[in-house]
């Protein structure tokens, strides 16, 4: 009998759900491909893909070269001879042909491992001409990979038949969108967190993920049978067929549970006694439109624009902005498009704004502040926005505001647009509100100030959280101070909510923790106004929501108040929840047990 080869990797699920498919590598640094591994027929193929790349990659330097030397350039052109002689490298030829054809590999896994090999015996030598060769060597190999892309893969049909789980030691919001979404059914990276991108993007798109795994990447190849549980957080590589069987049988188990759940969709999201939160979407592309209904949204409470800006050289045209932002707001109808201006910045930088290197990057130049740094891209965008409130129900909301001088001087840009637009002529929503994401402790403490100029709030708890407890989210080293039931936060969270009522305006909170049901009953006793989370969570919410009355959520929010910590306050509320809903929270109690 086989040795079973199945290794167990726990990590962090961050969006729930099984896949039993196959490993994608994907490599940081933009390049990606699958390493996978080939029946035997196709090995003359394989090699034939190979040497077209070949050809491909010699016909590209000889053309650049070409042009070189007609510019007169001769130094520089003397680098592409040495990446000539290195295409024609029997050594590299040979040894990438062996390896397709011994281990039954890729071309593109093949040379990764030559380039490993070359790079390994360079490493010894102590000469500088050697060490340049290196790279040049890496320059040479990542072209072929390149054009072994532009190759047709005879594999294809094989690996589309099974379901696709991206492994990465991260994502950045510019990798994630590069893949082609519709066809990745898991993720699983070695960092990451609850509020990291990936998991964020993950959740909104339904696609289950396990991040903070560790050593994913180095237990993995490319092209194994992976197991992933979003819901329990852990990955089985290369599984048993008895472990299949348990994950298959798992599988359906979810399956029913979330149909059950999407019965809640339709209905009102009401507490007993008639008190309505509204509950509403997280979106980060508009792909994302169509599970609005499907879930059971109030449209959309947080559209995260950055991505519009991800992964191109040029910026989003006004045009552009518009028909985006017009679509959800059509879609969104009858209910509220909270569109929030762009949060780069931070891990997300635009490319087009050129690299800004800081120390600090989450404290640095990004959101609001980037915003009115460059104001022409900022106003692009605020007329698209305002020219897409002729469709719908639009709202603007403002990122990291931490200042009133920052929201006047965004207000006066707003109010010049908008009398530019009615000199134009051109239809807007001259009553569009304008509302202010809580999310730096300066503005949650000056609440009461905020709330006269603004028409809501937004609580953005995934920042408040790590800038009032000095707890990266990203950082898993310091996952364990990232504690959303912290005494700090509740009283933050419960004198915004205060101080916005005092002034009439609504206030919502659209962190991941509005999608976590161990905090509805602490919302419903806040009277939040608004929940904004990724889609798939609002049946969940809802379900929660309607089997508590306000005044049972006050005196939980009571109770909870009275603790001096998170711990008894999560170890409160989850008893509470076990109480209520045996059958749903008591895997979480006895997974903490
Ligand atoms: C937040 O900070 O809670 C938030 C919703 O914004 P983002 O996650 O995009 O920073
Ligand atoms: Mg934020």
């Amino acid at each position: 009998m086989e040795r079973s080869r199945e290794r167990r990797i726990k990590g962090l699920g961050v969006s729930p759900g099984i896949v039993i498919g196959r490993v994608f590598r994907l490599e940081s640094g933009g390049l990606s491909y699958s390493a996978r591994r080939i029946p035997h027929t196709l090995i003359p193929l394989e090699i034939q893909r190979f040497h077209n790349a070949l050809k491909r990659s010699r016909e590209e330097i000889a053309e650049v070269k070409e042009r070189i030397l007609a510019r007169g350039l001769h130094q520089q052109a003397y680098i592409l001879e040495v990446h000539q002689q290195l295409l024609e490298d029997r050594m590299l030829i040979e040894e990438t042909e062996n390896l397709i054809k011994e281990k039954l590999i890729n071309a593109e896994w093949a040379l990764e491992i030559v380039l490993k090999k070359i790079t390994e015996v360079f490493e010894g030598i102590n000469e500088e001409y050697i060490r340049e060769r290196k790279g040049d060597i890496k320059q040479v190999i990542q072209r072929l990979i390149k054009n072994l892309a532009g190759e047709a893969s005879y594999e294809l049909e094989e690996v589309e038949a099974e379901e696709v789980v991206v492994v990465a030691h991260d994502l950045s919001p510019a990798e994630t969108i590069q893949l082609n979404l519709k066809e990745v059914a898991g993720f699983a990276t070695d960092a990451g967190g609850w509020t990291s991108h990936t998991a964020i993007v993950a959740r909104s798109l339904a696609i289950p993920a396990v991040v903070a795994l560790g050593e994913i990447t180095a237990s993995t190849q490319g092209g194994e049978r992976i197991i992933l549980d979003g819901t329990e957080g852990l990955v089985v590589i290369e599984p048993t067929e008895a472990t299949v069987r348990e994950y298959e049988l798992k599988k359906q188990r979810y399956k029913y549970v979330e149909r059950e759940l999407l019965k809640y969709a339709p209905l009102p999201a009401e507490t007993l006694d008639g008190y309505h939160l509204a509950l509403r979407a997280n979106i980060e592309l508009p792909e994302e439109l169509p599970l609005l209904s499907q879930y059971g949204a109030e449209g959309v409470g947080l559209y995260r624009t950055e991505y519009l800006y991800l992964n191109r050289r040029d910026l989003p045209t006004e045009e552009e902005h518009l028909q985006v932002y017009r679509k959800i707001a059509e879609e969104s109808l009858p209910h509220w498009a909270t569109i929030r201006t762009f949060d780069l910045g931070g891990d997300k930088l635009p490319i087009q704004l050129g690299a800004i290197d800081e120390l600090n990057p989450a404290m640095g130049l990004r959101a609001i502040r980037l915003c009115l740094k460059e104001p022409e891209i900022f106003r692009t965008q605020l007329r698209g926005i305002m020219k897409a409130s002729a469709y719908g129900k639009v709202r603007i909301l403002l990122p990291m505001i931490s200042s009133l001088e920052e929201l006047r001087v965004t207000k006066r840009v707003i109010d010049e647009i908008k009398e530019e637009l009615e000199r134009e002529r051109v239809p807007f929503d001259p009553d569009l509100p304008i509302g202010v994401m809580i999310e730096v402790p300066s503005a949650a403490v000056i609440a009461d100030l905020l709330a006269s100029e603004v028409d809501f709030f937004s609580i953005g708890t995934n920042d408040l959280i790590q800038y009032s407890l000095a707890a990266d989210r990203s950082n898993e080293g310091v996952s364990y101070l990232f504690q959303p039931f912290h005494p700090a936060i509740l009283r933050l969270i419960r004198h915004v909510v205060e101080m916005g009522h005092k002034r009439g305006i609504e206030v919502g909170i659209c962190g991941e923790v509005a999608a976590d049901p161990l905090f509805t009953p602490i919302f419903l006793g806040l009277g939040l106004d608004e929940l904004s989370m990724n889609a798939l969570s609002i049946p969940r919410v809802k379900k929660v929501l309607r089997r508590f009355s306000q005044e049972e959520g006050r005196e939980i929010l009571r109770e909870v108040l009275q603790f001096s910590t998170a711990r008894e306050v999560e170890g409160f509320i989850r008893n509470e929840m076990v109480r209520r809903f045996p059958d749903e929270f008591i895997r979480c109690v006895e997974a903490e047990a």
